[in-house]
């Protein structure tokens, strides 16, 4: 059985499992339990495994992008490339989210009183979000820790930052092309020996795919607030709705006009991908997985996959800003605060610039679509009326985003004269 035959599995056994708990046994105590001491525990131990080794895997495999694409004018022209093509597809994201919300105008079916319940039971969680959002330095100190002081110290906390890692990445990667290569040749060895050893730890983890991805789905199924879900339902839809046109109308067309590659077989052969991103919500935990797919299943060569795909999970998030967009604009309708077409290009523009600053982690937007609201002048307490419904939308973006990555990789392989696994 292959892999991701394994992982669906894995899904639809922990989903039907964690609906049929919380239809029938919503907070019974032994539930309680099962999760606590092995849902919980159990996913957790398969997504740290993913996620810790993602720095070192950042690092080495960057770093050694730059170096084997070389030469610095063809490494400019591939950033460019790669970073005008992030922008690009994700402004055409939060376009398509706001085009859509504009429409269907999510925000007048919300009763108030299920506004002023869910604004009640999700204060707790709201206030510790926005508390979280105090900390955080958005606008032009963003900029400046992109280049980091001491680089351990941006990296060694709970929450590393990626940007920084990215920026030393590069410039290490550009230093080892300007070196004596006999210079270079050992540390190139030692990145490649990084790289090699978390590919091993990557697949050893991957092994435990379908067990973690049934614990993850128990998990979250299991504490679904499902009533809350039907509440939400013209929110939710208009968001799925987004995702799906994206997905399933703008990455075929992308995929076929420049990466002249068929678009069902690039879902076929990236399967294993979305399912993965789709359990653990997370760009960064699949990230091994996207670059080994990208180069194993399409034959992206891996100087490519070295530099877009590090750079796309922490950058491209398409799902991401188009969630975001839907989100302001619908608490804005729903709490009648008028948004201009002027207002919503700021949305627009906000929603790319936090979708490349959220990390690729669980609910990692949460905290900068705080900011975005603040900016326009929409309650930010108003957060609390949408979080009951993240974790589903969340699993959802983060297919996108992951998919995104991979459809920039074909794209500027192609782009570059090599040739596609068919
Ligand atoms: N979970 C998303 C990711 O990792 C980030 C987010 O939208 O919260 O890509």
């Amino acid at each position: 059985m292959s892999r991701h035959t394994k992982i669906f599995i894995g899904l639809v056994v922990g989903a039907v499992a964690g609906v049929a708990c919380n239809i029938f046994f919503k907070n019974a105590p032994a539930l309680v339990l099962v999760q606590k001491y092995l849902s919980d525990p159990l996913g957790k131990i398969f997504l740290n495994l993913l996620i810790m080794m993602v720095i070192p895997l950042v690092f080495a495999s960057l770093s050694l992008g730059v170096a084997q694409i070389g030469d610095l004018k063809k490494l400019g022209r591939i950033g460019l490339k790669t970073i005008s093509y992030f922008m690009l597809v994700t402004a055409l994201a939060v376009t398509l989210g706001l085009v859509l919300v504009n429409l269907i105008r999510p925000g007048d079916y919300l009763p108030e009183a299920t506004k002023t319940e869910l604004l009640s039971s999700f204060k707790g969680q709201a206030s510790e979000i926005k508390e979280a959002t105090e900390k955080i330095e958005f606008g032009i100190q963003t900029f400046v820790n992109i280049v980091p002081r001491n680089p351990f110290a941006s990296i060694a906390r709970p929450n590393p930052d990626m940007l920084a890692l990215i920026f030393v990445s590069l410039i290490v990667g550009i230093s080892l092309t300007l070196i004596k290569k006999e210079r270079a040749d050992p540390l190139i060895r030692l990145l490649e020996g990084i790289n090699d050893v978390t590919v091993v730890v990557i697949n050893l983890a991957m092994k435990l795919a379908p067990l973690g991805v049934t614990a993850l789905l128990f998990s979250v199924t299991s504490r679904f607030g499902f009533d809350l879900l039907i509440a939400l339902s013209m929110y939710i839809v208009t968001v799925l709705l987004g995702l799906t046109l994206h997905l399933l109308g703008v990455y075929p067309i992308l995929l076929k006009v420049f990466a002249r590659y068929s678009p069902l077989k690039f879902f076929r052969k990236t399967e294993t991908v979305m399912l993965t991103a789709f359990s653990t919500s997370s760009s960064n935990a699949t990230l091994p997985t996207t670059i080994s797919v990208a180069k194993n299943n399409l034959g992206i060569p891996s100087q490519i996959t070295g530099f877009v795909l590090p750079l796309g999970a922490t950058m491209n998030m398409n799902g991401t800003a188009l969630f975001e967009g839907v989100t302001v604009l619908f608490l804005a309708q729903v709490f009648g605060v008028p948004l201009s077409f002027g207002v919503q290009i700021i949305v627009v523009l906000m929603s790319v610039l936090t979708a490349i600053g959220s990390a690729g982690v669980p609910s990692g937007s949460i905290p900068l679509l705080v900011i975005v609201l603040a900016m326009v002048g929409v309650p930010v307490e108003g957060i609390a009326i949408i979080l009951g419904a993240d974790r589903l939308l969340d699993m959802c973006r983060t297919v996108l985003n992951v998919t995104g990555d991979i459809t920039c990789a074909a794209y500027i392989s192609r782009s570059e004269g090599f040739e596609l696994t068919q």
